[in-house]
């Protein structure tokens, strides 16, 4: 499923039209606090522009993607994670609700192994 980005949740949030609590951003990126956390720290991380999912990942879209690990990364050092976990939900299969690409990070707690 595909969603146009002038009705995307994360593209307003981009756009400043809807709030979020902010982590980071620079010119391609933004990471905000899930609304819904599911660990003490549960950031969202995702490109500014609208990616719906990650099979919509295109080459040219490598180091923008990559970038977001790093991003993950610095995250978790900024908030003091000694472990966490990196996800990223695909389609609707896959847990995926909103359609605009986004890497979770979670930690602050301990996470259980695997992934069960
Ligand atoms: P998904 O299931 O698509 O991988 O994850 C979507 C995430 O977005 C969920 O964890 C949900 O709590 C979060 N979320 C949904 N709507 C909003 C919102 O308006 N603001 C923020 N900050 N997070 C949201
Ligand atoms: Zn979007």
């Amino acid at each position: 499923m595909s969603t146009a980005a002038h009705e995307c949740l994360f593209c307003k949030i981009v756009a400043g039209e809807l709030p979020a609590n902010r982590l980071y951003e620079d010119d391609e990126l933004l990471a905000f606090r899930d609304i819904s956390p599911k660990a003490p720290f549960h950031g969202l991380i995702i490109p500014k522009i609208h990616i719906a999912t990650l099979n919509d990942l295109v080459p040219s879209h490598a180091a923008l993607a990559g970038r977001m690990f790093l991003v993950a990364k610095e995250l978790a050092n900024e908030h003091e994670l000694p472990g966490y976990r990196v996800v990223v939900n695909t389609n609707s299969e896959g847990g995926q609700v909103v359609f605009h690409i986004h890497m979770h990070v979670l930690g602050g707690r301990q996470m259980t192994a695997g992934l069960g």
